[in-house]
């Protein structure tokens, strides 16, 4: 089976004494084994050596984002190389407020999460579609073509997770039914089925995200394909260590 993963995405929050406060919380935080679960905090880049030395060793670090390439003349960027030296194993990329804010497309991400991978990074790569593309009907293309652009660019998918977060639910408070997660992470298991392989499809963790919180995440652990959640608010929250153990 795939191994239950919770990520949480601080986006750009937190002061240094929040982030101890937060660590703090989470380090005492009652939850099953890492057998069972993997545990991904995501903090703002410099924040991620004070959390890596202040954090439980069961748990991890991603970061929010990483360059395309190998670092240089990119002022403002932080690269794949540079979280391997700092042992940080994974990285977010693709994530919709960078598609949508900072115009990343899906060809740039899918470079991104080829690259990070070649590095040596674990990826935890988004998708979603908007609620204007989901009320014409259009969230499977939109999954799909995001999806596409990094099949295109990657053979290996063991060190992949793919997070499902519809914009409409992100921040919202208006989190995805179990019915419309299930939905969409099983066309996206059948849409890797169909173009990567059955092997991929089946042990590719495919995570939800958008208004995760305490009380909703149960029932959408629940679903067949919903491997795992991406939380950005509730993650700064002691709520956080309900989401952790939603499956179990
Ligand atoms: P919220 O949980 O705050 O809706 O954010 C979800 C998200 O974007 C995680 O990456």
């Amino acid at each position: 089976g795939r191994k239950f993963f919770v990520g949480g995405n601080w986006k750009c929050n937190g002061t240094g004494e929040e982030v101890k406060k937060i660590v703090s919380t989470l380090n005492d935080g009652k939850v099953a084994s890492s057998d069972v679960v993997d545990v991904v905090l995501s903090p703002p880049f410099v924040f991620l050596p004070l959390v890596k030395s202040l954090l439980r060793p069961d748990f991890h670090v991603a970061a929010q984002n990483c360059w395309v390439k190998k670092g240089g003349a990119y002022t403002g960027e932080i690269s794949a190389e540079m979280l391997v030296n700092l042992d940080v194993p994974w990285v977010i990329l693709g994530h919709s407020e960078r598609r949508a804010l900072l115009n990343e497309s899906n060809e740039f991400v899918g470079d991104k999460v080829a690259y990070a991978l070649s590095k040596g990074l674990k990826v935890i790569a988004c998708v979603g579609e908007t609620l204007e593309q989901r009320e014409a009907g259009a969230t499977m293309d939109v999954v799909a073509s995001q999806t596409k652009a990094i099949a295109d660019r990657i053979t290996d998918w063991s060190n992949v997770v793919v997070a499902y977060e519809p914009v409409w639910a992100i921040g919202t408070g208006k989190v995805a039914t179990p019915a419309q997660a299930q939905e969409v992470h099983s066309e996206l298991r059948k849409w890797l089925q169909k173009n990567v392989s059955a092997e991929v499809a089946e042990s590719t963790r495919i995570i939800y995200g958008g208004s995760v919180s305490g009380a909703n995440c149960k029932e959408l652990a629940a679903q067949p394909d919903v491997d795992g959640f991406l939380v950005g608010g509730a993650s700064l929250k002691p709520e956080f260590v309900d989401i952790i153990n939603a499956a179990t």
